[in-house]
């Protein structure tokens, strides 16, 4: 789908976090937002998920404002940086959850969580506690999560940060086979650039509250 940003605001107190952020992101597309930690990167990813309200501006969906649509009706995923699984159940029961919430029938559930699984090499340790495994484990099973109810468009705010720097480089590689598999429309929060150029179809700079450039990362990276 879609996501139409359409000249975004956002005051906090005194301060105007986001100062008229606009860009249409393709469907399918890989797009990645850079900056560094305090310029708005999280609030703006708030206001896509519903989560926060911009004090002007809107988001239009495949062509619908959402602006005023909580977060369950968006049909949007999230992924955080701390993944914030359930730490008592297992990772079934983790990736279920989201349709458990919905109504869905228990053999419905079974076989989604079990395609999803596989997307991410996950099938083995589905009946695992998730605190027993690892990291990068838990990472996937936070994707999987997300997945798995087949949303419009995915937010993922720094979701690779809490890993170490090898894992993190074979997670960058398989989050992007994934979102290619999926053909999802990726909008994807980070400060590290590295990480930005490897990633994206396109990188967005967030500067003083708006998009300072927005190129693809062959350009960026050319850049004098
Ligand atoms: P980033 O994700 O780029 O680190 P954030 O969106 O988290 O940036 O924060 C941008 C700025 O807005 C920061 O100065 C932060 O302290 C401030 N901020 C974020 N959320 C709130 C809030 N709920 N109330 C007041 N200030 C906030
Ligand atoms: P991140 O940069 O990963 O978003 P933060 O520690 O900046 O994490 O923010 C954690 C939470 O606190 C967020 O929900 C954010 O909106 C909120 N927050 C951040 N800064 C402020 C602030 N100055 N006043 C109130 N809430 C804030």
């Amino acid at each position: 789908m879609t996501v139409e940003l359409v000249e975004l605001v956002k005051v906090y107190g005194n301060k105007r976090v986001l100062d008229g952020v606009s860009e249409k992101i393709e469907s399918g597309e890989f797009f990645v937002i850079l900056g560094p930690s305090g310029e708005g990167k999280s609030t703006l990813l708030k206001i896509m998920a519903g989560i926060e309200k911009p004090d002007k501006g809107k988001i239009i969906v495949d062509g619908v404002d959402v602006t005023n649509r909580p977060p369950e009706k968006r049909n949007v995923a999230m992924v955080f940086q701390n993944y914030a699984l359930y730490p008592n159940m297992t990772v079934r029961d983790n990736i279920a959850f989201p349709l458990k919430m919905k109504g869905e029938k228990k053999e419905e559930i079974r076989e989604k969580v079990e395609k999803v699984a596989g997307l991410l090499g996950i099938s083995e340790i589905l009946d695992k506690k998730v605190t027993k495994i690892s990291g990068g484990q838990q990472q996937r099973v936070a994707i999987a999560r997300a997945i798995v109810r087949n949303p419009s468009y995915y937010l993922l705010d720094e979701p690779l940060s809490n890993l170490d720097a090898r894992m993190r480089t074979v997670a960058r590689g398989e989050l992007k086979r994934i979102q290619k598999e999926l053909r999802g429309t990726f909008i994807y929060v980070t400060h590290d650039q590295k990480e930005a150029l490897s990633l994206a179809d396109r990188v967005a700079v967030l500067h003083a509250g708006k998009f300072e450039q927005v190129s693809k990362p062959k350009e960026l990276y050319d850049y004098p």
